[in-house]
């Protein structure tokens, strides 16, 4: 309340009153005098201050609008390239409708790969080895129903959808592919300890199961085949493995045994000599022995069994090579 009165106070004291503005020539002439109310010079003052401020901002502005029209014009470029990239979308969508058809055909292959590897699989005896795989089925990108309304970013958010999905089922068969390719490397290592191939190649004169012994002239069991060969051919390991026997065995004469793991033993009888010692590890196709007629036989030739887990199987199911 004071500071009101003080001020209306102050402005009847100053309202009679103002300024002389004296023009004073420097040559012969009038004096001239205007008379200037004190309130016309608060106003004419705050003019002036009104004045500078507006001279030393203005070239600031322009200054600032020069930079923003340099502005507008690189988002100008900008937008022009993001509608040039925009444009773009829909070949790329075209492009991830092309990778799930590859993506499909490639899944089918691994599907036909598996299927193929289980076959051999039990081909070679060995179907407890064979994976169920896994079945094809096609997969198919999300389907997205597009109104005329639908601009271009909702077509980028299709694509992307899409891409993130392409990579997923990548994945899934980037990991059958692994798990095809471990269980082809296990199955080609146990081929090399199964009794694939022949231990010497001839005529098979005596085959597996119940015959008449051609010595003892009564039925018996004949626990592997005869395969003819001239003394001094070379025998060798059906398989790699283990020799758990490399010596004379009674009736067999000259006998090599070695063990294959994966429940696998094979047999080499009526040998002239052997080139093997018990314990030692031979490879597939190694020389383990020269055929010959030691032990009981009416002429050389080889005797040669498979076992499986302990039991005396036809040796001509695997006799693949
Ligand atoms: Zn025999």
């Amino acid at each position: 309340m004071q500071i009101w009165q003080k001020l209306i106070a102050y402005i009847k004291k100053k309202r009679d009153k103002g300024y002389t503005v004296m023009v004073v020539p420097n040559f012969q002439g009038t004096t001239k005098s205007l008379n200037i109310p004190f309130f016309l010079t608060i106003f004419l003052f705050c003019l002036l201050v009104a004045n500078f401020y507006f001279l030393f901002r203005y070239p600031w502005r322009l200054l600032k609008i020069s930079q923003q029209e340099q502005k507008i014009d690189q988002l100008c470029d900008i937008i022009a390239r993001q509608e040039r990239d925009l444009k773009q979308i829909n070949p790329s969508i075209e492009k991830t409708h092309e990778m799930e058809e590859r993506l499909n055909n490639t899944n089918k292959l691994i599907a036909e790969i598996r299927e193929t590897l289980n076959s051999i699989l039990v081909k070679a005896g060995q179907s407890r080895s064979a994976s169920r795989g896994y079945a094809y089925r096609p997969i198919s990108l999300p389907s997205y129903n597009l109104s005329s309304a639908d601009n271009d970013l909702t077509r980028l958010e299709i694509l992307n959808a899409n891409l993130e999905f392409v990579e997923k089922e990548l994945e899934k068969s980037e990991e059958r592919l692994e798990k095809l390719y471990a269980d082809l490397k296990a199955f080609n290592k146990e081929l090399d300890y199964t009794p694939t191939i022949w231990p010497v190649y001839g005529r098979i004169t005596s085959g597996f199961g119940y015959r008449i012994h051609p010595i003892s002239r009564k039925h018996d069991f004949h626990r592997g085949i005869d395969i003819s060969a001239r003394k001094g051919t070379p025998i060798r390991a059906a398989a790699g493995g283990r020799v758990v026997r490399a010596n004379f065995y009674g009736g067999y004469g000259w006998t090599v045994i070695i063990d294959h793991g994966y429940g696998y033993r094979t047999l080499y009888a009526h040998n002239r000599n052997l080139v093997v010692r018990q314990g030692q590890y031979v490879s597939k196709g190694q020389v383990v022995a020269y055929s010959g007629d030691s032990g009981n036989t009416t002429g050389p030739h080889l005797h040669y069994e498979v076992h499986v887990n302990g039991k005396p199987v036809n040796p001509t199911t695997y006799l693949w090579q």
